[in-house]
């Protein structure tokens, strides 16, 4: 029997697994359930090797929801993998409230406080949650650790966790809790250990995905973040607005639109896929001759420039950029379009590195150093499970 440590990544209608067997930090097998959720669609299920190998799967049917889903992903895993046991289970989790600054060993004490949370992230935070319970399910005697996008910005001063609304609603909960901290907190590391010295400057990391939102950390610690008390705020995304005056959503409202409508627009219809009007996928918009994905990309690309000016100003000076995630990873236009717009700030971009995706794709002269570097959430949960859990 080889000991392993599951972690899982629920969506809402997905869930991502990846299994680990003693130190090492490549995935043994590794997949994801797509799909989850009453009604006639069949689920799909990948399973892959260390290797990144396809494995057979039998195909699931439909799964209803995530106890299903995991159950069908372990059925997978027992026929390829029959020797491996399951001793512990990380969960990536979007909310831990003003009070979950790092991972947590889940009882059934800190299950109803992350509950207690679901109405600061209605859309994501029940799944997470269903999650760790169909992960008790199935193993009942392995131990379960959290870990939370919102703990790496707890580190935020008072001042940048605030709203300039009446004191007592912050009391109540409404303040920036800032997101994507797994993901700072694997790049804050991991600069540490291949760049000391700008790790102890001040670094904005832009997490370019399908969710985007910057950093700014300061000695390895975050300062300011451009998410706030959810995840729509900021950076413009591959689905999500971004940054938008609230006085529009009070108009909205008050012309009658419900509020699940304007939820719906705000998080699934807007950002790339709403100002192009054909897609949230970089790579598609890239590849498009239509003005209007020409004018998403531009708009992505503007936001992310005054963003980034946005943190150096939080801490009174940049050293230095890291790109990361699907966008920061591998656009090498988006990144080079970005910095042209940056180079009053002192950032000058060798070219060839940025094409290649190199780790440090700024020029000898540049004054701020830029850097592409891969982010690995898993990791983050993987150490704190193997870190917390006996
Ligand atoms: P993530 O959420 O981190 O998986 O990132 C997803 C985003 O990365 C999508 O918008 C993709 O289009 C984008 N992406 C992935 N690869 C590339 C690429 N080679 N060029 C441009 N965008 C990419």
């Amino acid at each position: 029997m080889t000991h392993a440590a599951l972690i899982l990544n629920a969506g809402s209608s997905s869930l991502k697994f990846a299994v680990y067997v003693d130190a090492d930090e490549t995935p043994e097998a590794s997949g994801q359930v797509d799909r989850i959720g009453p009604g006639p669609d069949h689920a799909e299920i990948t399973l892959a090797d260390a290797s990144g190998t396809a494995l057979p799967v039998n195909a699931p049917g439909s799964l209803e929801d995530h106890q299903q889903a995991l159950n069908a992903a372990l059925s997978g895993l027992r026929d390829n993998f029959p020797d491996i046991q399951i001793g512990a289970v990380g969960h990536r989790v979007v909310h831990g409230g003003p009070d979950f600054t790092a991972p947590t060993l889940i009882d059934d004490e800190v299950l109803g406080r992350l509950t207690e949370l679901e109405p600061l992230a209605p859309l994501h935070q029940p799944h997470c949650l269903s999650g760790i319970r169909a992960a008790q399910a199935a193993f009942p005697d392995a131990q379960q650790v959290a870990c939370f996008d919102t703990s790496f910005h707890r580190s935020m001063p008072r001042l940048n966790e605030i709203y300039a609304i009446p004191r007592e609603y912050y009391d109540d909960g409404i303040r920036r809790y800032g997101f994507h901290g797994i993901s700072y907190d694997y790049i804050s590391g991991a600069l540490r250990q291949t760049d000391p010295q700008l790790s102890s400057g001040r670094v904005v990391v832009a997490h370019l995905g399908n969710g985007a939102s910057l950093c700014a950390l300061r000695n390895g610690k975050s300062v300011a973040t451009t998410m706030g008390f959810s995840a729509l705020d900021g950076l413009a995304m591959g689905t999500r607005s971004g940054q938008i005056d609230p006085g529009v959503l009070l108009y909205l409202l008050d012309q009658g639109m419900a509020p699940a409508d304007l939820s719906n627009m705000l998080y699934r219809k807007s950002g790339l896929l709403g100002l192009s009007g054909l897609s949230n996928d970089m790579r598609t918009l890239e590849n498009s001759d239509l003005p209007e994905a020409a004018e998403a990309v531009s708009y992505f690309i503007q936001r992310l420039q005054r963003g980034i000016a946005e943190m150096a100003a939080a801490m009174e000076g940049l050293d230095g950029i890291v790109f990361t995630a699907g966008i920061g990873e591998h656009s090498a236009s988006i990144r080079a379009e970005t910095c042209r717009g940056l180079a009053w700030m002192g950032v000058t971009l060798d070219d060839a590195a940025n094409q290649k995706g190199a780790a440090v794709i700024s020029a000898p002269e540049s004054r701020i150093a830029v850097r592409v570097m891969a982010t690995r959430e898993d990791l983050v949960i993987l150490r704190a499970v193997r870190k917390l859990a006996a």
